[in-house]
């Protein structure tokens, strides 16, 4: 029988209530574990960790913070199999787990050595030099920063179970606050499973960590001026939160990561033969299959010349063929399934929105054929290309959350920068050229569209991280319809769970402050 999640709450693990759900496994439809309707009181877990975590945080220095995250992602990657192993159980192939798994670690760790070398011994962090205020130099003024007194109140989406926890994790736990984490339903037993080895780990002060394995009622009613929100999930429940009168009203620093209609333009110096055209195509390629284009940095719009149109098409398709669709563990598998039956719907429906304005070029969303699994129980689907004409408005529109892109043509580089724009706002967005004079201009163009850029070509390909993963050093989060937010990049994100305080006074005063 399987075991219903719990919670982690005041410094124990605690049953939930309420009718539980199934969580099933992505490829078999196997019951992997039962999450309950409702877990322990959430002002109480929100209050302990306020009173007990809290505390003990701005009791560190952030120097001694890092050295527990460092300490911490050793002791995670000692866990990986075992990891992998209930990875896999989320559709996740052991390319998908990577990303997700060790990304996640791999970012736990940047931030410790960050905030080793970046931060000081100290629990105050001046922002800025001190600013003189008056003619005779008695008097000055300061920027500092300091722990909130509250709470990081982290929601989720399924997509990254364990990225997403600690990818926001560790930059609260550097600024000293504890974290409050509520996974999404359908993969919370594989974050469940990492916060339990977490806290036996006994390297968290108490009340550091808490996870919500349940339905959040409740969590937002509980926030109060001191705590704060990070969501990642789709727009419509980003504006949800946004607007709910406890973070409206008690002005809860809320950061969104939402939809994103990410993407990647083909430049017009580039022929077929070149190393840029194959390095484009390999990268939609791999961005429409990688965790089955759960993605939210995945390219949905791929931007060509329209003279490049055909050949783009042909050896995309080409690519496209030679995925192996099936269980994650089954040999010569490179995607797997989605998370689940009710994901893989919407999906279809979305395609089927985008098909009023686009062409199916590869793919059926309704037909796969799968390697090493029961087609009638696992959420897969086969990859999905698709062709519109530059004035349909849904692929700018419409985020089919899953291996599906749409193929768009540009006549000049003015253009190509004119449609990315229709995104919204993107996440990133890539550009693949040689010419650094088309990078240049589509940099400026995209730039306040888009949270992340990366310019590929055959000078940086051998090292470069592609287009999809978003760095621990660099921000993460877009405007507009990806939400508004900013993760990431690198200290930039500790500052977000600081506050920021001018001090006046004494000069000799405000120098002690540093
Ligand atoms: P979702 O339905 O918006 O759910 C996201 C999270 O919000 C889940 O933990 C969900 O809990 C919770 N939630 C839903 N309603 C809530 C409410 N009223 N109050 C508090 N919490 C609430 O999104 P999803 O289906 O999990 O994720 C897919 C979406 O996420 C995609 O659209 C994708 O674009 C986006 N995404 C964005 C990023 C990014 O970095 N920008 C990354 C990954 C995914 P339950 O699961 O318990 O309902």
């Amino acid at each position: 029988m399987t075991q219903a999640l719990r919670s982690y709450s005041e410094d124990r693990w605690q049953e939930g209530s309420g009718e539980p759900r199934p969580l099933l496994d992505a490829a078999t439809g196997d019951e992997v574990a039962l999450l309950p309707s409702a877990g322990p009181d959430p002002a109480a877990m929100l209050a302990y960790a306020r009173t007990h975590g809290g505390p003990a945080l701005r009791a560190l220095t952030f120097t001694q913070r890092a050295s527990v995250l460092k300490v911490l992602a050793k002791h995670l990657s000692g866990h990986l199999d075992e990891f992998a192993a209930l990875s896999a159980r989320t559709g996740a192939t052991r390319r998908d787990t990577a990303v997700d798994v060790d990304g996640g670690i791999g970012t736990l760790a940047v931030y410790a050595s960050k905030g080793a070398r970046e931060l000081p011994d100290s629990t105050v962090l001046a922002d800025g030099p001190v600013e003189p205020l008056s003619r005779g130099g008695l008097f000055a003024g300061r920027h500092v920063l300091t722990a909130r007194l509250g709470t990081a109140v982290q929601i989720n989406a399924y997509n990254f179970p364990v990225w997403g926890m600690l990818e926001k994790f560790a930059p609260a736990f550097l600024a000293g606050m504890p974290s409050v984490v509520k996974p999404a339903g359908p993969t919370a037993y594989l974050t469940e499973l990492v916060v339990r080895r977490i806290i036996e780990s006994g390297l968290l002060p108490e009340g550091a960590l808490s996870l919500l394995c349940a339905g959040p009622a409740g969590l937002l009613e509980a926030l109060t001026e001191q705590d704060t929100l990070a969501f990642t999930g789709s727009a419509a429940t980003a504006l949800k939160l946004r607007t709910h009168p406890a973070v409206a009203g008690r002005a809860v620093p809320f950061n969104a990561e939402a939809d994103s209609l990410n993407c990647s333009i083909l430049g017009p110096d580039v022929a077929p033969g070149d190393p840029e055209f194959t390095l484009f195509v390999d990268q939609v390629a791999e961005e429409m299959t990688v965790k089955a284009g759960q993605k939210c940095t995945a390219i949905r719009r791929i931007l060509v010349p329209e003279d490049l149109e055909v050949a783009v098409t042909d050896a995309l398709v080409a690519r496209l063929a030679e995925v192996v669709v099936g269980h994650p563990a089954a040999e010569g598998v490179t995607m797997g399934p989605l998370v689940g039956l009710a994901q893989r719907d919407e999906v279809r429906a979305a395609v089927a929105r985008l098909a009023s304005e686009a062409v199916p070029v590869f793919g059926d969303p309704d037909v796969v054929e799968v390697r090493g699994a029961d087609l009638a129980h696992g959420a897969f689907m086969s990859p999905l290309l698709l062709r519109a004409d530059s004035a349909a408005r849904a692929p700018h529109e419409v985020e089919a959350f899953g291996p599906v892109s749409t193929l768009l043509t540009y006549r000049t580089v003015a253009e190509a920068g004119e449609i990315a724009a229709r995104g919204g706002g993107s996440l990133a967005g890539s550009i693949v050229t040689a010419d650094q004079g088309i990078a240049g201009g589509l940099v400026t163009a995209l730039a306040p569209w888009h949270g992340r850029l990366l310019v590929l070509n055959r000078n940086n390909a051998a090292e470069s991280t592609g287009h999809g993963v978003a760095m621990p050093q660099l921000v993460h989060g877009g405007p507009g319809r990806a939400g508004g937010g900013e993760e990431l990049g690198g200290l930039r994100a500790v500052r977000h769970y600081l506050r920021r305080t001018a001090v006046q006074g004494h000069p000799d005063f405000l120098a002690t402050l540093a």
